[in-house]
């Protein structure tokens, strides 16, 4: 960006432990430029069996910005946000002084740093409190929850099970997408979750909890894992499994093959995905495709409204409406891209499930204000491979095969056209049906007119006020950071 210097961080990845209690309580000092999956290396090199580490799916991240936007992982029903886990700052501030701020020196500083996004300081270096589990042992599972009948009554109660108890009792939900229905089947919304402990043990939480009393079915348990530490199944096991469909493409780019556990998960999933009428499945095009645009909002319980709206977008259009688009090789009208973009990406997704120790905290307690909601829900269309040149242009025409072998024709710009009308139908069928919503700054929305609200809702003031304490001539300032208060 033109008129702004960046500041290199990324050397900043010290590591320095303590550890009290027999190891069993333990914090780090980390330098700001670590990433998260380099902070889980150096935790599972230098720290004790079974320690674990908030991160979120992918560990390219890196932790200066995943703090200070809240930073959301598997974990946080069990322990919080990322910047739960922080307990003091080192900050350069805009007077080029040094400090150190936690709950009781500097305490806006630090109230600020919990969601508030940048624009405070240079953080150089981040306390944390790492948890350590005394059983490595993790149980992950997928279920659903049908809608009979177009009835959204299970999907209601798997949304009143997370506000209840999410992460109660070692039991998380994690993650869910919802499939569009296919002729054998209604609508289902799939959800990921895991239990710490062994799966005789999930299986007894499950059922005590009442999760699956209202409608919901049990789809399959993972392979039981036992690795010598939480933190290695965190960034090896932990993802594939939990995550299949989401982070196929990065456990590929790190290297790992895919093995027979989670390709069971994955051949369920592409099953359900599957539908008729489709140019080609979604689940199958994550192999080679990337997110190139998204919406994702902070939502609470939807109301049936809203979940009936999102099924309305996910069959729009319909199959029939697409007969003719599939029939053919060549795609040329804008229809026959609409047809191709659902094909590509149909997914809505409730990327992260919070509750539990998130909502446990007072939504004024720190900066980051979605506490109660309970996910962000996305939908994150992604281009295929192959539609751009060395240049970053969209190629005028592109090819894509389908899994049965037939090869398509068809043109970038008029697909990239189509996924934002998809995006558009997404936030008609959500917005209006759901009132009370936000937008989680780390998943930013460069569309949003009023993302002051968005982001901070009631703690914006408070945000503008640090800001001016701390940063009077905005020297931090970017578009979308919180900004100085209008003097009168
Ligand atoms: C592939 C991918 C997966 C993701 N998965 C998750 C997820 O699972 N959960 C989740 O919560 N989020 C997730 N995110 C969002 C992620 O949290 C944000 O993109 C976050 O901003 C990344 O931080 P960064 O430091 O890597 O990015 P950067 O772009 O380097 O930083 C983001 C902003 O913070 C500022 N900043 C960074 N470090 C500092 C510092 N030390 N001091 C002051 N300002 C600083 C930067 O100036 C910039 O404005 C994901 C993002 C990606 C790309």
């Amino acid at each position: 960006m033109d008129g702004y210097v960046t500041i290199d961080l990324s050397n900043m990845t010290q590591v320095n432990l303590t550890m009290a209690n027999g190891g069993r309580q333990l914090t780090a000092w980390t330098g700001a430029g670590i990433t998260n999956s380099l902070l889980v290396a150096e935790l599972l090199t230098k720290g004790p069996k079974g320690v674990a580490s908030l991160s979120g799916s992918c560990p390219s991240v890196g932790t200066g910005g995943f703090y200070l936007g809240g930073g959301m992982g598997n974990l946080s029903p069990l322990y919080g946000l990322g910047c739960d886990q922080v307990l003091a700052i080192e900050v350069v501030l805009a007077d080029g002084s040094v400090v150190t701020a936690d709950a009781e020196h500097y305490p806006d500083l630090f109230w600020a740093s919990c969601g508030g996004g940048p624009g405070f300081g240079v953080i150089t270096q981040y306390k944390v409190k790492v948890p350590v589990h005394d059983d490595p042992r993790i149980t992950s599972f997928i279920v659903f929850f049908p809608a009979d009948g177009g009835s959204t009554y299970a999907i209601s109660s798997w949304q009143k099970f997370i506000a209840a108890q999410n992460g109660r009792n070692g039991l998380v939900l994690t993650g869910a997408t919802l499939l569009p229905a296919a002729p054998d089947r209604p609508p289902v919304l799939l959800s990921s979750g895991m239990f710490l402990g062994p799966k005789e043990a999930a299986i007894k939480a499950i059922n005590a909890s009442g999760l699956l009393d209202e409608g919901g079915v049990m789809l399959d348990f993972a392979p039981p894992v036992e690795f010598p530490t939480f933190g290695h199944f965190m960034i090896d096991e932990y993802m594939r499994l939990m995550n299949d469909w989401n982070s196929q493409i990065l456990v590929e780019e790190l290297g790992h093959t895919w093995d027979r556990s989670s390709q069971a998960h994955f051949d369920l999933f592409v099953k359900l995905a599957l539908q008729p009428g489709s140019l080609v499945s979604s689940a199958e095009n994550r192999f080679w495709r990337w997110f190139v645009m998204n919406a994702c909002y902070m939502v609470p319980e939807l109301s049936p409204t809203a979940l009936k709206a999102l099924m309305a977008f996910q069959n729009s259009p319909t199959d029939a409406e697409c007969a003719g688009s599939a029939s053919k090789t060549n795609l040329t009208t804008a229809t026959d891209h609409l047809c191709l973009a659902k094909a590509l990406s149909n997914q809505v997704t409730w990327n992260h499930i919070l509750g539990g120790a998130v909502a446990a905290v007072p939504t004024n307690a720190t900066a980051f204000p979605h506490r109660k909601m309970l996910s962000p829900l996305c939908h994150e269309p992604g281009m295929p491979y192959g539609t751009y040149d060395r240049k970053g242009e969209l190629l005028p025409s592109a090819n894509i095969t389908s899994s049965g072998g037939i090869t398509y024709t068809y043109t970038p710009q008029l697909l990239v056209d189509a996924f934002i009308k998809r995006i558009q139908q997404f936030q008609r069928a959500l917005l209006p049906n759901t009132p009370e919503i936000g937008t989680y700054y780390n998943y930013i929305l460069p569309s949003l007119e009023d993302w002051q609200r968005s982001y901070w809702g009631s703690n914006y003031p408070r945000l503008q006020r640090i800001k001016a304490a701390y940063d009077p001539n905005g020297l931090f300032s970017k578009p979308f950071t919180v900004e100085l208060p209008v003097r009168k």
